[in-house]
């Protein structure tokens, strides 16, 4: 029977040491301040940033959502975002995703400066990253990374990543690789999905499909990371089937209260780092 990962809890020990710096550049004078520009009205977007902003207030960031209606232009947003990247005061800048279909993502992403890219999404920081330099790390990728060496050394280890989105499954496999991991990347058109995740120590499922993952597909003893958020019958749910994999694996993430936690706590992270440079 594996050991549940708990995600709120390491993310609430994690913002403990948060607090604990915001405390002290307070105390220079350095308030952080985390930017969150959000458009239209999914109520996905709107539970995230809420998540952003209490977490924010928690750990004593001074945090702020500029709210939109979709019919805000591609220029307009371009304009705000030079604004803020010009404002002293403002850390941290970060354009909750998706934007509406008459905006160009990349342009919005590649707008934001480099320094204050608190999603860790900017070409220049994605680059740093491969590059094993000293960035901003995508908050996904950086909270599985965390949860994982709770539970395991990472060196030597096979990782198998199954997605290879530019937001999770590239970085994520990035970052293991980072950590001397032997990394195999999964997609939707890798030809035995099984026959790749049973040689896994560490699998990290990020694909947006429930019950992705069935135990036979699951290694005795691996570590899974549950990346996947999924809404079946009104309850969120995971990639993996978690009631049948938790017999097999050594320890496992639960949806909710596994990763979620964390990607929230690391972009708290990012924004006190970017304080931090003063
Ligand atoms: P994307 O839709 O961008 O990527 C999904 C990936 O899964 C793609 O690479 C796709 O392959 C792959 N895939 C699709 N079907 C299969 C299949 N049958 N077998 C193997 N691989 C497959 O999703 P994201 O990476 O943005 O998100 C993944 C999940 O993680 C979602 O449920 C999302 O909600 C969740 N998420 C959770 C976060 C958290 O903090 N908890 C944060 C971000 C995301 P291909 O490239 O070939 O199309």
């Amino acid at each position: 029977m594996a050991v549940v990962i708990d995600g709120k809890q390491v993310a609430a020990s994690y913002r403990e040491t948060l607090k604990e710096r915001v405390t002290a550049l307070r105390a220079r004078n350095i308030v952080p301040k985390l930017k969150v520009v959000l458009i239209g009205d999914d109520p996905a977007s709107h539970s995230y940033v809420r998540g952003k902003e209490r977490a924010a207030q928690e750990i004593g960031i001074d945090s702020q959502v500029l709210r939109f209606d979709e019919t805000i232009s591609e220029k307009e947003l371009l304009d705000l975002i030079d604004l803020m990247n010009e404002d002293e005061e403002v850390h941290g800048i970060l354009v909750q995703l998706p934007l509406p279909k008459h905006i160009d993502e990349s342009r919005v992403i590649m707008r934001i400066s480099p320094e204050k890219d608190v999603d860790g999404f900017h070409p220049e920081n994605v680059g740093k990253m491969m590059l094993g330099l000293d960035t901003l790390l995508p908050c996904t990728p950086h909270g599985i990374l965390h949860l994982a060496k709770t539970q395991t050394e990472i060196a030597g280890k096979h990782v198998v990543v199954v997605g290879r989105s530019q937001i999770v499954g590239k970085p994520v496999g990035m970052l293991f690789l980072n950590e001397s991991a032997t990394v195999t990347y999964c997609h939707s058109k890798t030809k035995d999905l099984g026959e790749m995740t049973r040689q896994a120590d560490i699998l990290i499922v990020a694909v947006g499909r429930a019950g992705l993952v069935t135990a036979d597909m699951v290694k005795p003893g691996a570590l899974v990371i549950d990346v996947g958020v999924n809404r079946v019958e009104g309850r969120l749910v995971g990639d993996v089937d978690y009631e049948a994999v938790k017999e097999k694996a050594s320890a496992i993430t639960p949806v909710p209260g596994g990763v979620g936690p964390m990607t929230i706590t690391m972009l708290m992270h990012n924004t006190v780092e970017v304080a931090s440079r003063g």
